[in-house]
């Protein structure tokens, strides 16, 4: 099989680690460049909360700029947001990720990686959660959330009939629905920003950990 995950909430968990740091990183910088945000943990709230029904970051940011009367701060905000984490950040991946990784690439799966984002975070991400690149076939890093093209090229590269390429995310506009409409098998991950989207029914499975993935493949 062609496995192609996605990175943040299916393979680490950027949702218990990397969004609180950037959220209190995010309004540390709308203090500093004086927008009337309150009090830090009453902000902090108000932003978590909305964060949590945004289907990205950069949602997130753009409504709290909006609501701000500051969207002329987005491009700033959002360079935080891929600026390095501090040295000794450890991000924890989901239960048992690096095992079932390990377990699939035995079973001689090919494994790899499209991720949406800037790719020299993107690959600290991985670095600070303790993946070995080594274990995917391929990383692939694209810098907007269009992965179609991608997963077209990963498909020529790797030329598996299309019923055993399986695409995994936890977010399903931008990691499930271009490879559902090349033909691709599907897997959701209910993880993070996962738990967002409702169920749809041509999605071929549903899952909160990459262990159920062993019973599947
Ligand atoms: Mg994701």
């Amino acid at each position: 099989m062609l496995i192609v995950f996605d990175l943040d909430d299916t393979i680490i968990d950027t949702s218990g680690s990397v969004t609180p740091y950037k959220l209190r990183e995010f309004i540390g910088f709308l203090i500093r460049r004086n927008v009337a945000v309150g009090s830090f943990d009453r902000s902090l709230r108000e932003i978590q909360a909305l964060d949590l029904c945004c289907i990205s970051s950069k949602e997130t940011v753009r409504l709290t700029l909006e609501r701000l009367q500051a969207p002329h701060l987005y491009e700033e905000a959002m360079a935080l947001y891929s600026e390095p984490l501090p040295k000794n950040f450890i991000i924890p991946t989901t239960p048992d990720a690096k095992n079932v990784l390990h377990i699939l690439s035995q079973r001689g799966h090919t494994l790899t990686l499209l991720t949406s984002g800037k790719k020299l975070f993107q690959l600290e991400k991985l670095e600070k959660a303790g993946l070995e690149p080594s274990i995917f076939s391929k990383i692939t890093v694209s810098e907007d959330s269009q992965k179609k093209s991608h997963y077209e090229a990963l498909l020529n590269e790797f030329s598996q009939p299309l019923a055993e390429c399986y695409a995994v995310g936890d977010r399903i506009l931008m990691d499930l629905v271009p490879a559902h409409d090349l033909g691709w098998r599907t897997v959701h991950m209910r993880w993070g920003r996962g738990k967002i989207w409702k169920k749809e029914d041509w999605v071929d499975h549903s899952i909160c950990k990459l262990s159920e993935l062993l019973e599947i493949l």
